[in-house]
């Protein structure tokens, strides 16, 4: 389990040398070790920069051809017991509208995404087991699986039994973030609640995966932290382990930036486009096969510069409200969108950089 290694990675991060070697010298290495990995994350050159983003890009077109895959959240629920103080849809916040779609509505706002010409869905509820049990999420992916090849969640950590259960119901993958794995800061941003338990929460993608999912995404929100560079870090290291460990599993990463929301917390710590686009590229130097996702909590010009430097999927067309597509909910969502583009649209900027916009990860059997 990753959570044995957690204390000796979060050691050799604090203890390597953060400069040193050329960065020059680095770069010029075909596979670059987890010290060279964090010099990288530590220069602070623009030029060096700019050599980063250039081997980020001709790896990443090598290992993955000019495509990206879009996918698109469906929120079925934001009813959550959890008092996180960076979210929209925290216990805290009284003032949120919650909502839960039934089985009728879901299949109502997943037709109307496969008509927008989506396959890969993400389906997302707050934690709260008593409102979106898991007889309730299977139901879910039971109708997604007559229109998506692939289907993902992103919900509370569950059991290895549970997570087993919605596998033979359809289920194709799992998105976790661990938000934070700075332990100490985990526990003063998450008030109470069952995701207050860190290690739990950090073993859940390996129970997914032994539960037989095919596919997992790990992430850090970025700007909880002062020390950002922590976070891509360990989730560089977790995402490296779980790639070693089950070879047959596909990874991929997310570097979310904390966006306004209805977070109790006032947002300090906030992460520069230039640290941003540092934090992605050097991922890809060290990790030169895992998915790189980016979402549309990112503004529209932003994204479009990161096509072709390191990220490999996209979210496109996203709302983070319940019933957000056909139903056309007007509540509060998660978080604040900056990309409010089309579908259409995106397509249009992907092509127009010389990319291919792809729907369908893998063909469902
Ligand atoms: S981050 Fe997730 S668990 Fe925490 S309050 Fe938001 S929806 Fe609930």
């Amino acid at each position: 389990m990753f959570s044995e290694i957690l204390e000796k990675e979060k050691k050799f991060f604090f203890n390597s040398e953060k400069e040193g070697e050329k960065i020059i010298d680095i770069l010029e290495k075909e596979e670059i070790t987890k010290d060279e990995f964090i010099k990288l994350l530590y220069s602070n050159d623009n030029l060096i920069l700019e050599k980063i983003v250039l081997k980020s890009k001709i790896i990443t077109d090598r290992n993955f051809g000019k495509t990206i895959l879009l996918f698109t959240p469906l929120y079925i629920s934001n009813y959550c017991v959890n008092k996180c103080l960076y979210c929209g849809f925290s216990a805290l916040n009284k003032d949120v509208k919650r909502k839960k779609l039934n089985l009728n509505e879901i299949e109502q706002e997943m037709e109307s995404l496969k008509q927008k010409g989506f396959d890969t869905i993400l389906i997302l509820t707050g934690d709260d087991r008593k409102n979106s049990d898991i007889e309730y999420i299977a139901g879910a992916i039971k109708i997604a699986r007559k229109y998506f090849s692939e289907i993902l969640i992103e919900i509370y950590a569950l059991t290895y039994e549970e997570y087993k259960y919605l596998v033979e119901n359809g289920l194709t993958g799992v998105t976790i973030y661990q938000e934070t794995y700075d332990k100490d800061l985990y526990d003063k941003l998450h008030l109470s609640g069952p995701k207050k338990d860190f290690y739990f929460r950090v073993e859940a993608p390996e129970r997914a995966i032994k539960a037989g999912v095919k596919e997992i995404s790990i992430g850090c929100l970025l700007g909880l932290n002062k020390n950002f560079l922590f976070d891509v870090y360990l989730t560089a290291i977790h995402a490296d382990y779980l790639q070693r460990e089950y070879p047959d599993v596909e990874i991929s990463i997310s570097y979310p930036r904390i966006q306004k929301a209805e977070a109790k917390i006032k947002i300090e710590n906030t992460v520069s486009d230039r640290d941003y686009v540092k934090c992605i590229t050097s991922t890809r130097i060290l990790l030169q096969r895992i998915g790189i996702n980016l979402t549309t909590r990112e503004k529209e010009i932003f994204r479009d510069n990161l096509i072709g430097l390191g990220i490999t999927r996209m979210s496109a067309g996203s709302k983070t409200t319940v019933g957000g597509y056909f139903i056309n909910a007007e509540d509060t969502g998660q978080f604040e969108i900056s990309d409010k583009r089309s579908v259409e649209d995106i397509i249009w900027v992907i092509k127009n950089k010389g990319y291919r916009p792809e729907f369908t990860n893998w063909v469902k059997i």
